[in-house]
């Protein structure tokens, strides 16, 4: 299983020079930043455990790395969703379809927010034992390991490379992969600058996320705003066009992260006088979901 060490490949995609960081390429059960954010639960020995708390949405890309995390470690993954569609249920496909697979426990509330979910579940963990819980998106302390691992290894081929100085760019949802990747590099006293995007709750959201995980705003990535809100998870014209544009490079990318990542990351391409390296997260088998809306609502700009 392949969970370290990825290759760099250089493309040059709409006129931006990019070194682009596949961490698509980890073990397609366990990929991109989850696989990352996780792989501590992964390492540590937690004989004791054997059951995962967690929650989120029904096709979250965590949702399929914690029921293969579950998988690998053979603990059971009883996970929290607000609702399941009905449609979905019949016809399950994407993640939620690859976690079932995988064994995991799908369990809908009714209609219960994260906000309200995440207290009771770590108390619910607290109480027992033999029970973790780990929050929606990987966002926890935990995660820094294997983030540091990934900055590690940036690090290394940004030596290979003989370069002087690099920003690395990677939209963010919760923040926690960005901000250990800049804590990562100010500590190991590197000039390489993280630079991000806020794709699900905007800035002042994100801002939060990273006091949260870090009270120390040096250890900050720079957060691009995007000239439009966006909402999390909808369908936009100019996200398909942008993800149509990077598949281009021969690579596929991700639906709800990477248009907008890629939007932001070109607005300001122009002023990085630097090398830019594109972090490639992971995901794609939530496109298996998402490319049939955009499909309904823009067929014209699919061809075949
Ligand atoms: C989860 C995810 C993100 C967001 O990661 P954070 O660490 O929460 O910021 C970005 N891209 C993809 C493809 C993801 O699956």
């Amino acid at each position: 299983m392949k969970l370290s060490h990825t290759p760099v490949e250089y493309h040059l995609i709409d006129n931006v020079p990019l070194f682009i960081k596949r961490d698509d390429l980890l073990h397609p059960a366990f990929s991109g930043n989850k696989a990352r954010k996780f792989a501590y639960y992964l390492q540590q020995p937690f004989c004791h455990i054997k059951r995962v708390l967690g929650h989120g949405s029904v096709q979250a890309n965590s949702l399929y790395s914690l029921a293969s995390l579950a998988q690998l470690r053979g603990w059971q993954l009883d996970y929290y969703v607000n609702h399941i569609p009905q449609s979905l249920r019949e016809q399950p496909l994407g993640n939620y379809a690859a976690a079932l697979a995988a064994g995991a426990n799908i369990i809908a509330t009714d209609g219960q927010s994260g906000e309200q979910l995440e207290p009771m579940l770590a108390q619910l963990a607290a109480q027992e034992d033999d029970c973790l819980f780990i929050p929606e998106g990987g966002r926890t302390a935990e995660a820094e390991f294997g983030v540091r691992l990934l900055a590690e290894e940036i690090a290394q081929w940004w030596h290979e490379q003989q370069l002087t100085e690099l920003v690395v760019f990677l939209p963010a949802g919760t923040g926690t992969t960005a901000l250990f990747l800049q804590k990562s590099f100010k500590s190991m006293l590197l000039p390489i600058k993280v630079m991000t995007c806020a794709v699900v709750g905007g800035d002042d959201y994100l801002r939060k996320q990273f006091v949260q995980l870090c009270g120390d705003i040096t250890c900050h990535p720079t957060i691009v705003t995007p000239v439009k809100r966006y909402h999390f998870g909808k369908c936009y014209r100019e996200f398909l066009l942008a993800w149509q544009q990077l598949n281009r490079a021969g690579i596929e990318f991700e639906l709800l992260y990477d248009p907008l990542g890629w939007i932001c990351l070109k607005s300001v391409a122009a002023e990085i006088n630097q090398p830019i390296m594109y972090v490639h997260q992971g995901g794609v088998l939530g496109n298996e979901s998402m490319l049939p809306r955009y499909r309904r609502k823009y067929p014209e700009l699919f061809t075949q």
